[in-house]
């Protein structure tokens, strides 16, 4: 399948997750997938998305909803992991697309959890890791948050820190400046 140059899909997860380690019987697993359409040759953001996924295999614990402020009734439309997997492959031709993402954290969590559940990987080789390429551009001694990220461009952090949709719009704006060297 032929490459896609045109658009970078720019996508921030958020799974469930604890205070610790997860209690007995469950695993951490994808609730959020934001999605940022970002347009390569304009620099233009597509209003970003918020896919909201069922957890199949753990519980929204009172620490996830504070943390990300995703309640339970915001997943019960939901849909499973698999057909936001589809989701992604049909809709936005995720296999042929370049895609980016703030740190290794989301590749890794798609990757465990597509081999767990035995669901095909949605995305091609192509991956752009937005915290560290916003470190080396800077020349940062250590690459660091979203927020401080973002401020350090002289960017202001839209929305709310730890919700997919938002994370995902930021980290957008922040890879426009850094890979695509816009400024304005
Ligand atoms: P983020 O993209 O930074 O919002 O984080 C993605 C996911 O990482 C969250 O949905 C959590 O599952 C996990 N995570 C992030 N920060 C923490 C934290 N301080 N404690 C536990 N899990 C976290
Ligand atoms: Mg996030």
């Amino acid at each position: 399948m032929a490459r896609r140059l045109d658009k970078i899909l720019v996508i921030d997860v958020e799974a469930t997750c604890w205070e610790g380690d997860p209690p007995e019987g469950q695993v951490s697993e994808i609730i959020e997938i934001g999605l940022c359409v970002l347009d390569v040759a304009s620099g233009e953001r597509e209003p970003a998305r918020a896919i909201m996924v069922q957890p199949q295999r753990s519980t929204l614990s009172e620490f996830c909803v504070q943390l990300t402020t995703i309640t339970p009734e915001m997943l019960a439309d939901g849909i499973h992991f698999a057909e936001a997997c589809d989701l992604l492959r049909d809709a936005y031709h995720s296999c042929q697309r370049t895609w980016a993402s703030y740190g290794d954290y989301d590749r890794l969590q798609f990757m465990k959890q597509c081999e767990a559940w035995g669901i095909a990987y949605p995305f091609g080789r192509s991956h752009i890791n937005v915290k560290n390429l916003l470190a080396l551009q800077l020349g940062l001694k250590k690459e660091v948050g979203l927020q401080r990220g973002t401020s350090l461009l002289g960017l202001t952090f839209e929305g709310t820190i730890h919700r997919g949709v938002d994370d995902a719009w930021n980290i957008a704006a922040v890879l426009d400046r850094v890979l695509l060297g816009r400024n304005r």
